[in-house]
Protein backbone atom coordinates (compact mmCIF):
# COMPACT_ATOMS: atom_id res chain seq x y z
CA UNK A 1 0.00 0.00 0.00
CA UNK A 2 1.39 3.66 -0.91
CA UNK A 3 1.29 6.14 1.97
CA UNK A 4 1.94 9.53 0.42
CA UNK A 5 2.42 13.06 2.92
CA UNK A 6 1.24 15.83 0.68
CA UNK A 7 2.95 18.96 2.78
CA UNK A 8 3.04 22.71 2.83
CA UNK A 9 1.83 25.23 5.02
CA UNK A 10 -1.89 26.26 5.19
CA UNK A 11 -3.16 27.66 1.42
CA UNK A 12 -0.49 26.28 -0.35
CA UNK A 13 -2.85 24.16 -2.55
CA UNK A 14 -2.59 20.83 -0.72
CA UNK A 15 -6.21 20.09 -0.71
CA UNK A 16 -6.62 21.10 -4.63
CA UNK A 17 -3.50 19.25 -5.70
CA UNK A 18 -4.79 15.70 -3.15
CA UNK A 19 -8.47 15.78 -5.35
CA UNK A 20 -6.10 15.29 -8.71
CA UNK A 21 -3.68 13.37 -7.21
CA UNK A 22 -6.55 11.04 -5.75
CA UNK A 23 -8.05 10.46 -9.25
CA UNK A 24 -4.67 9.96 -11.25
CA UNK A 25 -2.77 7.64 -8.53
CA UNK A 26 -6.67 5.89 -7.77
CA UNK A 27 -5.96 7.13 -3.86
CA UNK A 28 -8.16 7.39 -1.00
CA UNK A 29 -7.65 11.02 0.62
CA UNK A 30 -7.15 11.50 4.24
CA UNK A 31 -7.20 15.76 5.49
CA UNK A 32 -7.73 16.24 9.01
CA UNK A 33 -8.64 19.70 8.45
CA UNK A 34 -11.55 17.95 6.80
CA UNK A 35 -12.41 15.55 9.18
CA UNK A 36 -12.60 17.93 11.45
CA UNK A 37 -14.58 20.32 9.96
CA UNK A 38 -16.94 17.34 9.28
CA UNK A 39 -17.31 16.81 12.88
CA UNK A 40 -17.94 20.55 13.90
CA UNK A 41 -20.52 20.80 11.67
CA UNK A 42 -22.45 17.92 13.24
CA UNK A 43 -21.40 19.23 16.30
CA UNK A 44 -20.17 16.41 18.07
CA UNK A 45 -17.99 16.80 20.88
CA UNK A 46 -14.98 15.81 19.53
CA UNK A 47 -15.76 18.46 16.33
CA UNK A 48 -16.85 21.08 19.36
CA UNK A 49 -13.50 20.41 21.30
CA UNK A 50 -11.51 20.89 17.87
CA UNK A 51 -13.50 23.84 17.06
CA UNK A 52 -11.96 25.71 20.26
CA UNK A 53 -8.22 25.64 18.69
CA UNK A 54 -9.36 25.98 14.43
CA UNK A 55 -11.14 28.81 15.57
CA UNK A 56 -8.20 30.59 16.80
CA UNK A 57 -5.60 29.12 13.90
CA UNK A 58 -4.25 26.89 16.60
CA UNK A 59 -3.44 23.64 16.27
CA UNK A 60 -5.79 20.79 17.80
CA UNK A 61 -3.88 18.73 20.84
CA UNK A 62 -1.98 15.70 19.05
CA UNK A 63 -4.03 13.23 21.62
CA UNK A 64 -7.16 14.49 20.15
CA UNK A 65 -5.91 14.55 16.45
CA UNK A 66 -4.15 11.05 16.31
CA UNK A 67 -7.23 9.54 17.79
CA UNK A 68 -9.64 10.79 15.14
CA UNK A 69 -6.97 9.80 12.46
CA UNK A 70 -6.68 6.11 14.16
CA UNK A 71 -10.54 5.81 14.18
CA UNK A 72 -10.32 6.86 10.66
CA UNK A 73 -8.03 4.08 9.23
CA UNK A 74 -9.20 1.62 11.26
CA UNK A 75 -12.27 2.29 8.59
CA UNK A 76 -10.43 2.13 5.48
CA UNK A 77 -10.06 -1.25 4.10
CA UNK A 78 -9.41 -2.14 0.42
CA UNK A 79 -7.74 0.99 -0.53
CA UNK A 80 -4.69 0.77 -2.77
CA UNK A 81 -3.18 3.73 -1.30
CA UNK A 82 -3.76 6.73 1.16
CA UNK A 83 -2.25 10.54 0.81
CA UNK A 84 -2.33 12.18 3.98
CA UNK A 85 -3.24 16.09 4.01
CA UNK A 86 -2.83 18.41 6.54
CA UNK A 87 -1.41 15.43 8.62
CA UNK A 88 1.27 14.72 10.34
CA UNK A 89 1.60 18.48 11.39
CA UNK A 90 3.99 18.35 14.51
CA UNK A 91 6.55 15.49 15.34
CA UNK A 92 4.56 13.32 17.83
CA UNK A 93 1.84 12.82 15.00
CA UNK A 94 4.73 11.64 12.35
CA UNK A 95 5.69 9.49 15.23
CA UNK A 96 2.62 8.13 16.14
CA UNK A 97 1.77 7.79 12.27
CA UNK A 98 4.86 5.92 11.94
CA UNK A 99 4.05 3.85 14.43
CA UNK A 100 0.70 3.06 13.50
CA UNK A 101 2.12 1.98 9.79
CA UNK A 102 4.80 0.02 10.92
CA UNK A 103 2.16 -2.09 12.93
CA UNK A 104 0.66 -3.21 9.39
CA UNK A 105 4.70 -3.53 8.45
CA UNK A 106 4.22 -0.46 5.56
CA UNK A 107 5.73 2.77 5.78
CA UNK A 108 5.48 6.28 4.49
CA UNK A 109 6.79 6.14 1.54
CA UNK A 110 7.38 10.07 0.14
CA UNK A 111 7.07 13.50 1.78
CA UNK A 112 5.97 16.09 -1.01
CA UNK A 113 6.49 19.70 0.39
CA UNK A 114 4.68 22.96 -1.90
CA UNK A 115 6.39 25.29 -1.23
CA UNK A 116 4.75 28.98 -1.37
CA UNK A 117 6.04 32.34 -0.49
CA UNK A 118 4.22 33.87 3.00
CA UNK A 119 3.00 36.99 0.94
CA UNK A 120 0.88 34.60 -1.57
CA UNK A 121 -0.37 32.35 1.33
CA UNK A 122 -2.28 35.06 3.08
CA UNK A 123 -3.54 36.17 -0.47
CA UNK A 124 -4.86 32.97 -1.42
CA UNK A 125 -6.27 32.19 1.85
CA UNK A 126 -8.10 35.59 1.75
CA UNK A 127 -9.56 34.61 -1.70
CA UNK A 128 -10.59 31.09 -0.80
CA UNK A 129 -12.25 32.53 2.34
CA UNK A 130 -14.83 34.57 0.20
CA UNK A 131 -16.04 31.37 -0.94
CA UNK A 132 -15.20 28.85 1.59
CA UNK A 133 -17.37 29.66 4.28
CA UNK A 134 -14.20 28.75 6.70
CA UNK A 135 -14.07 31.80 9.25
CA UNK A 136 -10.25 30.80 10.11
CA UNK A 137 -9.63 32.22 6.26
CA UNK A 138 -11.36 35.59 6.79
CA UNK A 139 -9.57 37.10 9.38
CA UNK A 140 -5.35 38.30 8.56
CA UNK A 141 -4.64 37.95 12.37
CA UNK A 142 -5.61 34.24 12.39
CA UNK A 143 -4.10 32.87 8.97
CA UNK A 144 -1.05 34.10 10.54
CA UNK A 145 -1.35 32.19 13.55
CA UNK A 146 -1.94 29.57 11.31
CA UNK A 147 1.13 30.43 9.45
CA UNK A 148 3.13 30.68 12.86
CA UNK A 149 1.87 27.29 14.11
CA UNK A 150 3.03 25.99 10.62
CA UNK A 151 6.69 27.43 10.94
CA UNK A 152 6.86 26.31 14.95
CA UNK A 153 5.07 22.99 14.99
CA UNK A 154 5.11 21.79 11.69
CA UNK A 155 7.97 22.51 9.59
CA UNK A 156 10.19 19.88 11.43
CA UNK A 157 8.15 17.02 10.46
CA UNK A 158 9.77 17.96 6.73
CA UNK A 159 13.23 17.31 8.13
CA UNK A 160 11.64 14.56 10.65
CA UNK A 161 10.80 12.65 7.21
CA UNK A 162 13.94 14.04 5.45
CA UNK A 163 16.78 12.17 8.13
CA UNK A 164 15.35 8.78 6.59
CA UNK A 165 15.76 10.50 3.02
CA UNK A 166 11.81 10.66 2.02
CA UNK A 167 11.25 14.17 1.71
CA UNK A 168 10.92 16.40 -0.99
CA UNK A 169 10.28 20.17 -2.21
CA UNK A 170 8.16 20.69 -4.89
CA UNK A 171 7.38 24.52 -6.51
CA UNK A 172 4.29 25.89 -5.34
CA UNK A 173 3.70 28.59 -7.24
CA UNK A 174 1.96 28.48 -11.04
CA UNK A 175 -1.29 27.15 -12.36
CA UNK A 176 -2.87 24.24 -10.45
CA UNK A 177 -1.72 22.13 -13.58
CA UNK A 178 1.81 23.27 -13.33
CA UNK A 179 2.15 22.42 -9.97
CA UNK A 180 0.40 18.77 -10.70
CA UNK A 181 2.36 17.97 -13.21
CA UNK A 182 5.46 18.75 -10.79
CA UNK A 183 4.36 16.55 -8.18
CA UNK A 184 3.44 13.52 -10.27
CA UNK A 185 6.68 14.02 -11.88
CA UNK A 186 8.17 13.49 -8.19
CA UNK A 187 5.83 10.61 -7.64
CA UNK A 188 6.16 8.48 -10.76
CA UNK A 189 9.76 7.86 -9.35
CA UNK A 190 8.02 6.30 -5.90
CA UNK A 191 4.87 4.74 -7.23
P1 LIG B 1 -6.57 22.70 7.34
O1 LIG B 1 -7.89 22.45 6.70
O2 LIG B 1 -5.58 21.60 7.07
O3 LIG B 1 -6.02 24.06 7.01
O4 LIG B 1 -6.80 22.67 8.91
C1 LIG B 1 -7.67 23.62 9.53
C2 LIG B 1 -7.43 23.60 11.03
O5 LIG B 1 -7.73 22.29 11.56
C3 LIG B 1 -6.00 23.87 11.48
O6 LIG B 1 -5.72 25.26 11.56
C4 LIG B 1 -5.98 23.20 12.84
O7 LIG B 1 -6.65 23.99 13.81
C5 LIG B 1 -6.82 21.96 12.59
N1 LIG B 1 -6.00 20.82 12.14
C6 LIG B 1 -6.09 20.18 10.95
N2 LIG B 1 -5.20 19.17 10.88
C7 LIG B 1 -4.54 19.17 12.06
C8 LIG B 1 -3.48 18.38 12.59
N3 LIG B 1 -2.92 17.38 11.89
N4 LIG B 1 -3.04 18.67 13.84
C9 LIG B 1 -3.60 19.66 14.56
N5 LIG B 1 -4.57 20.46 14.12
C10 LIG B 1 -5.05 20.22 12.87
Amino acid sequence: MIHLILFGPPGSGKGTQAEKLIKKYNLFHISTGDLFRAETSRKTPLGLKALEYMSQGMLVPDEITIGMLKNKLSELNHVSGIIYDGFPRTIAQAEALDKLLAGEEEEIRVLVALEVPDDEIVSRILKRGATSGRSDDNDESIIRKRMEEYRQKTSEVFNYYDRFGKSRTINGLGTIDEIFDRICAELDQHI
